[in-house]
């Protein structure tokens, strides 16, 4: 399957803001519209392809004009609007490594990241800046920070958007970017260390564009909608990536989650595509019927979900409610694309991921090598060299190469293929928490709590929930002397929205007198798990006790 079918790249210019920009002028849809922005507050407008183009070049030039050169790496730290997807596409017209960050992360998650990649440039607004500015001493590397809202420039490295563009043209001729080119750049995280940047080229497009056409079915004339944030990997490779350069028509709504004005939005722009995830999937089943009997999604043709496990519950009630099936998708940041995925045309097994995309080859790979026999549950693997695969965890090769074991690319999920070929998700094989589709590290989350005075020692864990699939539980003994009461429960939480992120903040605390450790000081996540499940912890031998 040859993506020339989907994305000419005949002259070997691989670069994605161009082909989602000025190939789809050449291609005769400058006057499509690319954008149908809504605002929170319901304000509106349209940008064609043509407006896609022009922005993106003007922002490229910008870049270009600061000093920014090939291979420097730029953030965008920013809550869904326009400009986001101007500048992502104009930094990557620039082949500027470009990363995207959620715009809820606190101090020390910002901190990890930008340092950690030696970002040259971030662009965020007004309100983030006290964040970035608490933190910018330790950001040697940190050349300018561009304020999307500030009419003027605040200081010589903090400079103002508008104003940078108003001096720059809106041309800006793409240099030809081979496909091994750096280009997005998405951090993760782990259950040990800090998170890792996982590290994409322009040959991405290549699957993104494919999978946008073959799994989510897109046409000319859909509208479609992708509910994902740009700071996560679904946000960029199908908000932004695989639609453009396909050149769909995209709606993107810069408010939070709520039934009743995404139900609207569904009628009244008439999707024809819709992407989201369970949990808010899961957040709709809560609603009354009625909310939905006001509304006509006759044009609605898919619906698709990715981010955590699709409980079969759901595609029941989508079946009811939506009288739409629900395809669920898999995929990583690391995949950069979707791997395993139900499509229209394919039989739903409730509660499967469905099967590999073509050209993906999958498993189920036992730890010395050998593939499993069907049914048997295991480590999910990837056979490495589809054309969306990461290439590198920045500036951490050594953990890069760890991935890849016996010819296979380790995801460190666990799953089991059937005899036909399907593929049903288990768990990850490590400690790190799936809530609301977003990774939390509870090391992270550990090291926060311990920051905070009378915290002496601290274990997080993942624990079942019915709508988050997964919820932060952390378990904290405190120092002597030290009270458990509400207020210090308060302050912590603050704590962790503030330096790590809200998605990170505990659902709950547990007051322990000691967390357990094994005799090498490991915090024995599997022992608090069980505590908290009340089930047997298993082999505690190596336990510190
Ligand atoms: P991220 O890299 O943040 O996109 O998270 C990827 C992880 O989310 C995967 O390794 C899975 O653990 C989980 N995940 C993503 N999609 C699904 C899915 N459809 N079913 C179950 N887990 C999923």
């Amino acid at each position: 399957m040859t993506t020339e079918r989907f994305i000419p790249t005949p002259d070997g210019q691989y670069n994605i803001g161009h082909l989602c920009t000025r190939l789809q002028c050449d291609r005769g849809l400058a006057g499509k519209t690319a954008m149908r922005w809504i605002g929170a507050h319901g304000e509106q407008a349209e940008y064609t392809f043509g407006d896609l183009e022009r922005e993106s070049s003007r922002f490229a030039n910008v870049m270009q004009n600061l000093g920014f050169l090939p291979g420097d790496v730029f953030f965008i730290f920013l809550p869904k609007m326009p400009e986001v997807y101007f500048s992502f596409l104009g930094a990557l017209k620039s082949r500027l490594i470009t990363g995207t960050l959620f715009s809820n992360f606190g101090e020390e998650a910002l901190l990890d990241r930008l340092d950690d990649a030696k970002a040259k440039g971030i662009l965020t607004r007004k309100s983030y800046l006290k964040k970035l500015l608490r933190i910018r001493e330790k950001l040697p590397h940190l050349k300018f920070i561009l304020l999307v809202d500030a009419a003027e420039h605040q200081a010589s490295d903090i400079l103002s958007l508008p104003a940078l563009l108003g001096e720059s043209s809106d041309c800006f001729e793409t240099p030809l970017t081979p496909a091994e080119t750096p280009s997005v750049l998405h951090y993760t995280s782990g259950s040990t260390g800090k998170p890792k940047g996982a590290l994409h080229r322009h040959r991405s497009v290549l699957l993104q564009s494919r999978t946008a056409a073959e799994v989510l079915g897109l046409r000319p004339d859909d509208i479609y909608w992708c509910t994902a944030d740009h700071g996560w990997v679904t946000g960029t490779s199908y908000g932004i990536i695989g639609p453009w350069s396909l050149g769909i028509t995209q709606v993107h709504f810069g408010a939070a989650y709520d039934a009743a004005k995404w139900f609207e939005l569904l009628e009244k722009h008439g999707v024809t595509v819709w992407y989201t995830a369970p949990t808010a999937l899961r957040m709709l089943m809560r609603e009354e019927p009625a909310l939905f009997a006001r509304f006509n999604l006759a044009k609605l043709r898919h619906v698709f979900s990715v981010g955590e496990p699709l409980n079969p519950e759901v595609i029941h009630w989508g079946r009811k409610v939506l009288g739409r099936d629900i395809y669920d998708t898999w995929f990583q940041t690391e995949t950069g694309a979707i791997m395993i995925t139900n499509r229209p045309g394919l039989t739903i097994k409730p509660g499967s991921m469905g099967t590999p995309v073509a050209g993906v080859e999958a498993a189920i790979v036992r730890d010395d090598g050998k593939v499993s026999p069907d049914n048997e549950q295991g480590n999910l693997c990837l056979r490495p060299g589809w054309d969306s695969m990461f290439v590198s965890y920045y500036h951490n090769e050594d953990v890069y190469r760890q991935k890849f074991k016996h010819g296979w690319y380790r995801t460190g999920d666990t799953a089991r293929r059937d005899s036909e070929g399907y593929y049903w998700f288990m768990g990850r094989s490590d400690d790190v928490i799936n809530t609301a589709g977003h990774l939390v590290s509870p090391f992270e989350v550990e090291s926060a709590l311990l920051e905070v005075e009378g915290v002496a020692e601290s274990g997080v864990i993942g624990a079942p929930d019915d709508l988050l699939w997964e919820k932060v539980v952390a378990f904290v003994a405190l120092r002597k002397g030290v009270a458990w009461n509400s207020a210090l429960e308060l302050k912590l939480r603050l704590h962790i929205s503030n330096r790590v992120s809200t998605m990170a903040t505990p659902q709950e605390f547990r007051v322990l007198d000691n967390i357990p450790k094994n005799k090498s000081g490991k915090i024995m996540r599997r022992v608090l798990r069980a505590q908290y499940l009340g089930q047997d912890a298993g082999d505690v031998s190596t336990l510190d006790i």
